[in-house]
């Protein structure tokens, strides 16, 4: 059967390496009856993932690669379409889990998504370039982000291994590394969540500087349980020091 011509816009990278695909399909925990495969290309995991058990699906942008699914893999259920604008609480009302070698593009938007839709989506595994992913998955230091921070305060999250270029047709230029994200039992945040997303980016837009510079324009009072903080750059900071910065700029607000 021919193969799926891969398309650059579509971050179409073909995984080629069965053994490093069950490893993936094999993060899974299976404790959510409900598995979701974005992009799943020529079906490099999908060959695993339809032996398992479970309710599955798999959602794909690409015509051609929807063909060759359903020639391939006649009872597999397919969305054709863009995973980017699914009503995700819509179609899933019990938890689920979704898993895929991400189209790289668009990685930060499916985090995103998973992030919003935190108490449906309780499971992601899945590839992303190397440096996506160990940004992440880490808790402290130049590499953390502002996705890095919201991700961690509900999520889990494991760096898993690292997969090189050459095991994909085409290759990509960057190595890829594959993260766990386990939904944690936090139920929501201890201050206003918009506020806390907010002090989030604003502490990283200008990640050089130290908090009490970039935050100037929330005036903060120090006092000096957040003098710390304020004295680090939002690199330094974790999800429990954000809490608090948070807490502090609305009892202000209350006064
Ligand atoms: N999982 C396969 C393919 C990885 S490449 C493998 O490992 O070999 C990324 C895949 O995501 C491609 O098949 C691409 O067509 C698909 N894709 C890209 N953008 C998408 C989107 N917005 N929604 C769903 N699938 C998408």
């Amino acid at each position: 059967m021919k193969k799926v011509k891969a398309k650059k816009h579509l971050g179409q990278h073909f995984l080629e390496d069965l053994n490093i695909a069950e490893n993936i399909v094999n993060l899974l925990e299976f404790k959510n009856e409900t598995i979701l495969e974005i992009g799943p290309g020529m079906g490099v995991l999908t060959q695993f993932l339809v032996k398992k058990n479970i309710d599955f699906e798999v959602i794909e942008l690409d015509r051609e690669s929807v063909f060759y699914l359903r020639l391939n893999y006649p009872k597999l259920k397919i969305i054709e379409g863009d995973f980017l604008k699914i009503n995700i609480s819509e179609i899933y009302t019990k938890p689920m889990s979704l898993i895929g070698n991400f189209p790289y593009n668009i990685s930060s938007q499916i985090l995103f998504k998973a992030f919003e839709n935190r108490n449906t989506i309780t499971e992601v595994v899945g590839m992303f370039q190397k440096e996506v992913a160990e940004r992440i998955a880490s808790l402290k230091g130049k590499k953390k982000g502002i996705l890095s921070v919201l991700l961690q305060a509900f999520y889990n999250i494991e760096y898993c291994f690292t997969v090189d270029e050459y095991v994909f047709n085409p290759p990509p230029k960057v190595k890829s590394g594959v993260i766990k994200l386990v939904r944690n039992t936090r139920k929501k945040l201890d201050c206003d969540e918009k506020l806390f997303i907010q002090i989030v980016k604003t502490g990283y837009n200008q990640r050089r500087k130290t908090l009490r510079n970039s935050l100037k324009s929330f005036s903060l009072e120090p006092n000096s349980e957040i003098d710390i903080l304020l004295q680090k750059r939002a690199e330094q900071l974790d999800v429990e020091d954000f809490i608090k910065l948070t807490q502090h700029v609305e009892k202000k607000r209350n006064k």
